[in-house]
């Protein structure tokens, strides 16, 4: 097993039989500081960023690194008590991360004295493919780092920002132990009833073709904080965990266990979303294929970056805007919104039916959260299944966490504002208590 030299940055092999002695100097030496966890989120065009205290999940700092249209860096962060905005010339992962790293240590900011004190980033990473069967934390190694440029076909967007963040900050600080939590991760204990597609099972069997689905960290967030909110035993509940955002999907979740979920293999499957199609009949490619003289990569294009809300409405992939656009009479727009809902309902009837029942419906991801519009129209004629919402609490506690079922409702309905970030600090800082 090859991991890197904490002291000085040199990779080494360890020993399996000393590894947890290792993992004991490690915690023995660092006791006092390890639980700063550096959480980040690398993507194609920023880089986001938070500092957590753990065990106390104190969050300390949180901000972002972001190319602007003209190609240079908005910087913005928040600590306890300053709010601060920034730019610079130029996007450039190295100098953007420096650029962060001074301020983990800036007196002001009153985060860390000196950057030893940060002794574990956690990255959010994307697709663990079929290989990684780890559903908690897992090292970043030399070897995970080549697994993951192996698969930099399946998320060719984040993959290699991905990368790059953890190639980078390993650099800046060869002292810090870097562990990460794929999106994948959540969702390996899906069986195989639910994670094969209906092709050939040597696909599978010789090239991991599956559904693995995504979000989570997020679906398990909110699972969490259901069974906190309603006091379900996680041992003996169901939970429907709608992740709405500009990418969305639906986690089936029976005794604390992600049991299927809408995306697949990649990220397109599933629900109507900002730009991508969602389901789609798979005869539907070779037909566009052969009779509109288009290319993979631009049906590929099509169902990523040209479809969903902004392919139906012709208005917007935000789903405000189109909101706006149908209230202002728009028809495209209510369209496109109700085939929105319409998925989303579906899913929860099946996943109801795939479960045996349902006990709570959890809303989360920026539409989730902050659209009771949305979350009245999924939840509407749903009666039958138990799920009656609170006109009065869904509009009143938009955007916060909170229940918001009536009370004569059979099925808890909430709404939990995502923190994957904060699940990857637990993640991680678990992680290294397991090891200990
Ligand atoms: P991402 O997947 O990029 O993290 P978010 O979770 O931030 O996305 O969700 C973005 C979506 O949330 C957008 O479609 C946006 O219009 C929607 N959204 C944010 N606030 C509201 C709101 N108050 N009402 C309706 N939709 C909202």
């Amino acid at each position: 097993m090859i991991i890197r030299n904490l002291e000085n940055s040199m990779v080494f092999p360890v020993d399996f039989f000393n590894f947890k002695g290792f993992f004991k100097d490690f915690y023995n030496q660092k006791q006092s500081r390890f639980m700063n966890v550096l959480v980040v989120n690398c993507g194609s065009s920023s880089v986001k960023f938070q500092l957590y205290k753990m065990p106390e999940e104190l969050l300390l700092i949180y901000g972002k690194a972001e190319r602007n249209q003209d190609g240079n860096t908005d910087f913005s962060f928040q600590t306890k008590s300053r709010n601060i905005q920034n730019k610079w010339d130029g996007y450039s992962f190295s100098e953007n991360f420096k650029k962060i790293l001074n301020e983990l240590t800036r007196p002001e900011n009153e985060c860390l004295a000196t950057l030893e004190e940060l002794t574990i980033a956690g990255h959010r990473l994307i697709h663990g493919g079929e290989a990684i069967k780890s559903q908690g934390a897992v090292e970043i190694t030399d070897e995970l780092i080549s697994y993951m440029e192996s698969c930099i076909s399946l998320a060719p967007l984040h993959y290699p920002a991905n990368l790059e963040g953890i190639k980078t900050l390993a650099q800046l600080l060869p002292g810090v132990l870097q562990a990460g939590v794929f999106d994948t991760a959540f969702h390996y204990s899906l069986p195989p009833k639910a994670f094969l597609y209906g092709i050939p099972l040597a696909f599978y069997r010789e090239n991991g073709i599956r559904r693995l689905g995504f979000h989570g960290t997020s679906h398990k967030y909110a699972s969490l904080r259901t069974y906190r909110l309603t006091g379900l035993n996680p041992e003996k509940s169901k939970i429907i965990s709608c992740h709405l955002g500009n990418g969305a999907s639906v986690a089936a979740i029976k005794n604390g266990k992600s049991v299927d979920t809408s995306m697949g293999m990649t990220p397109v499957e599933g629900l109507l979303m900002g730009t991508r199609s969602g389901d789609i009949d798979a005869g539907l490619l070779g037909y566009l294929q052969e009779n509109f003289d288009l290319s993979s990569g631009k049906i590929q294009h099509i169902l990523n970056k040209e479809g969903g809300l902004l392919g139906l409405s012709g208005v917007s992939s935000d789903y405000r805007a189109v909101e706006e656009a149908a209230s202002n009479g728009n028809e495209n727009a209510q369209t496109a919104l109700d085939v929105y809902h319409y998925r989303v309902k579906k899913y929860i009837g099946a996943y109801a039916a795939a479960m045996g029942g349902i006990d709570a419906l959890t809303f989360t991801g920026g539409i989730g959260e902050n659209s009771f519009f949305a979350r009245k129209q999924i939840c509407s004629d749903l009666g039958f299944l138990g799920i009656r919402l609170s006109e009065k609490l869904n509009r009143g506690k938009n955007g916060k966490e909170a229940v918001i079922n009536e009370k004569n409702g059979k099925v808890s309905i909430l709404i939990v504002p995502a923190n994957e970030e904060l699940m990857i600090a637990r993640e991680v800082a678990d992680w290294v208590k397991s090891k200990v």
